[in-house]
């Protein structure tokens, strides 16, 4: 099943992780409990300075040009270090490469350095009310006056919308236009009259994520990211570096959060029944089969159909070691202000964010299967 794919290390990407490894011991102190703008600013700048801000960035976008297995590898030494997780994540991880792939050279030179060391935060404006799985049914208008793109409506589950700077906000250019056709995508400035945003309160007790309200807000003609009318393009270049990029890491939060390793050593402290037991040790079988799919994804980044699997698997098995160590907490795993019960109230996202669990299950249906659509 693996053959194609060598996970022996090359003596270049040894060199690679020492590298990372002996960086992070010398400039890495401690995590920050919840991410701040501040820190994570601060965090951003300092992996940048190292030559570590956006690994897979083209080199001469100031990045290091990384393949997957580099990228991958710089990963599991963040993680092993412990490193935080900062709120650059989506400018590093979309809207760079949208930029990268789509913008104008003057966006290159404008917007890119500022991402990478940390000036500036972004989010990203996709979903609305009535578009989220079905994303070209949105209704979030720009219009051209005066040379300058007016921008009404609203967008929802905008995480870190607070926080940002600036948006990759799709908005529908050509009123008579339909589904994918007359989308234009934006660099937007999130600081601004005209721009509403609302916290949506999480049931973990947080708001991570928000509702944003348009209502004469601006862009200017140099802001549209590609062609005008082109911006579903746009936007299939950032949906793809997320699906891949919810899916790295051993936590069962996408990536981050508690692990299974902190569920071991969780039933080691509060024991467990037998069926308890074989649901844990079936996790376990779990993992290295979701570790392995990832491996394949190295080798075959642009794979939907393997993304769509891997996705499926880490965020069904997330949510059921979060059942479990809440289960295996009893009463405590009710404390809302604890780690574990935490992680557990935020699970049920996984399913949803990033593509449904319905809409992966469908492309694998028509896409891999061939079976034809649903009646
Ligand atoms: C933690 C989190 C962070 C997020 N951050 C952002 C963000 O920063 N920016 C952003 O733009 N969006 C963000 N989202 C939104 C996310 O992309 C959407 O929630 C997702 O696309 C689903 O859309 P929806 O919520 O409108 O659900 P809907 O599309 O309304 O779906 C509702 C239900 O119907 C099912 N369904 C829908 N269509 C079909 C179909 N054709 N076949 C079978 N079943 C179907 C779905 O699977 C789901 O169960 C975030 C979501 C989460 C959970």
């Amino acid at each position: 099943m693996l053959r194609g794919l060598d996970l022996n290390l090359s003596a270049d990407q040894r060199a690679l992780q020492r590298e990372m490894h002996d960086w992070l011991k010398s400039n890495f102190e401690s995590r920050f409990a919840e991410p701040t703008p501040e820190a994570s600013r601060a965090w951003q700048r300092r992996l940048q300075e190292g030559g570590w801000g956006a690994p897979t960035w083209p080199v001469e976008h100031g990045g290091r040009g990384a393949g997957p297995i580099e990228a991958h590898l710089i990963a599991q030494e963040l993680e092993r270090a412990d490193a935080p997780r900062p709120m650059t994540v989506i400018g590093i991880g979309w809207a760079g490469p949208a930029i990268i792939a789509h913008g104008s050279p003057d966006q290159k030179r404008q917007l890119l350095p500022r991402i990478l060391d940390g000036s500036d935060l972004w989010c990203q404006l996709f979903s609305e009310p009535d578009a989220g799985s079905d994303l070209a049914g949105l209704r979030t208008r720009a219009e051209k006056k005066n040379g300058r793109w007016v921008v009404s409506g609203q967008k929802t589950w905008t995480s870190f919308a607070q926080e940002a700077d600036l948006g990759i906000l799709l908005a529908r250019t050509d009123p008579s236009s339909a589904r994918q056709a007359g989308i234009t995508c934006f660099a937007f400035k999130m600081r601004q009259r005209g721009v509403e945003v609302r916290p949506i309160k999480q049931m973990d007790g947080r708001a991570t994520f928000n509702e944003v309200f348009f209502d004469g807000a601006e862009a200017a003609a140099e802001e549209v990211i590609g062609e005008v009318g082109d911006g579903w393009r746009v936007a299939i270049t950032t949906l793809m570096s997320e699906r891949v990029g919810l899916s790295s890491g051993s936590g069962t939060l996408w990536g981050d959060g508690p692990s299974l390793g902190d569920l071991v050593e969780l039933a080691g402290r509060t024991g467990l029944d037998a069926r308890q037991r074989q649901r844990l040790a079936a996790l376990k079988v779990e993992w290295e089969a979701i570790r392995l799919t990832r491996y394949r994804m190295l080798s075959r980044p642009r794979s939907a159909h393997l993304s769509s699997i891997g996705k499926l698997m880490s965020d069904r098995w997330g949510q059921k070691v979060n059942e479990l160590a809440v289960e295996l907490l009893g009463p405590a795993g009710l404390l809302l202000d604890t780690p574990w019960a935490q992680s557990f109230l935020f699970s049920p996202a996984l399913t949803i964010g990033g593509g449904t669990t319905e809409i992966q299950l469908d492309i694998l249906a028509q896409r891999v299967l061939g079976l034809p659509r649903a009646r």
